[in-house]
């Protein structure tokens, strides 16, 4: 399932440098050297993967959701999502929000390929996310544009319509038309 873009850099360094949109000078600049096409040290990966360990920290310390965790800004309909685990690898979770039918207003995860109903949590009408996949949760639920390109920088399919990416677009994380939908609807959540 795993998308090798570049033979030396692990599918980790790789998500994380594509998705990085802070300003730390060393990774913006392994990010710009990456994304060109050039190749990355040993040095560099593991000063890179170490970046990671206190990202993953850092994020892990930040006060829980307050208020709960808010699902319903995600698209409409499916998307997929990949979420870093502490242990190096990733969680691919399945969003649904229903566009029609009875369950309109209620969200549903499910951790991929695990089938498991009871599995994923839920998030009911006008409620917040209940169930056992609270971290995750919390994370799409901040950022599920960047999960969402995630998943296809992870996975080479598109994290909205789930068809293959071409490799140009698996380096961004989802097919042009569908990301210029989800940063559209992304950036129209942040005004209101
Ligand atoms: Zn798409």
């Amino acid at each position: 399932m795993a998308l090798v873009v570049q033979p030396n850099v692990p599918e980790a360094v790789a998500t994380f440098l594509t998705g990085y949109d802070g300003n730390f000078e060393f990774l913006t600049s392994m990010k710009a050297r990456y994304t060109a096409g050039h190749g990355l040290s040993e040095g560099m990966v593991s000063a890179i993967q170490r970046c990671i360990v206190r990202a993953d920290e850092q994020e892990q310390a930040k006060a829980p959701d307050p208020d709960g965790i808010d699902l319903f800004t995600l698209p409409e309909g499916k998307s997929f999502h990949a979420i870093p685990t502490r242990e190096g690898g990733m969680h691919i979770v399945r969003v649904d929000r229903p566009k029609q039918g009875n369950w309109v207003g209620w969200v549903f995860l499910k951790q991929e390929p695990v089938h498991d109903p009871k599995n994923g949590g839920r998030q009911q009408v006008g409620g917040t996310y209940t169930g056992r996949m609270r971290g995750a949760a919390s994370r799409i639920s901040r950022n599920w544009l960047a999960s969402c390109k995630r998943y296809g920088t992870t996975v080479g399919k598109c994290g909205l319509c789930n068809r293959r990416l071409s490799v140009a677009d698996a380096r961004t994380g989802m097919g042009k038309s569908c990301l210029k939908r989800a940063e559209d609807l992304y950036a129209s959540n942040r005004e209101t």
